[in-house]
């Protein structure tokens, strides 16, 4: 069975095809290492709660660890990795702090996980 993901990691958008044949799943259209794995996330059979970093501005430094109130279906989660590292956020914040609230609709929150000043 093959599926097609397209890739919002950058400008070339590409379209990373699924190859699914039995146990093995194989990849064709990726051009970096980043859409690999977002593919591999993509072709996931189990929900996560999911972390990644979002941008922050105005801090010590230019990024800021974040996950998911809840897990995320296996078809959205590079959808929602890819939402989080476009996000920008400006310090200050607190720990617990929600950045994206429903992100994509799924009824989880991102929220940061640590304070910046
Ligand atoms: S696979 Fe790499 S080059 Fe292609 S859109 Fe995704 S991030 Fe960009």
């Amino acid at each position: 069975m093959n599926d097609l993901f397209n890739c919002n990691g950058c400008k070339n958008n590409c379209s990373i095809e699924i190859i699914k044949d039995g146990n093995r799943i194989t990849y064709n259209g990726y051009k970096c290492s980043k859409g690999l794995s977002y593919a591999k996330l993509n072709s996931s059979e189990e929900s996560k709660i999911v972390t990644a970093r979002a941008i922050l501005t105005n801090g010590k430094m230019s990024k800021i660890p974040v996950r998911t109130t809840t897990e995320i279906p296996c078809n959205l989660i590079a959808d929602v990795i890819q939402t989080i590292e476009n996000t920008k956020v400006q310090a200050p914040i607190e720990k617990g702090t929600v950045i994206i609230k429903n992100i994509l609709g799924t009824g989880a929150d991102v929220v940061a996980q640590r304070r910046v000043v």
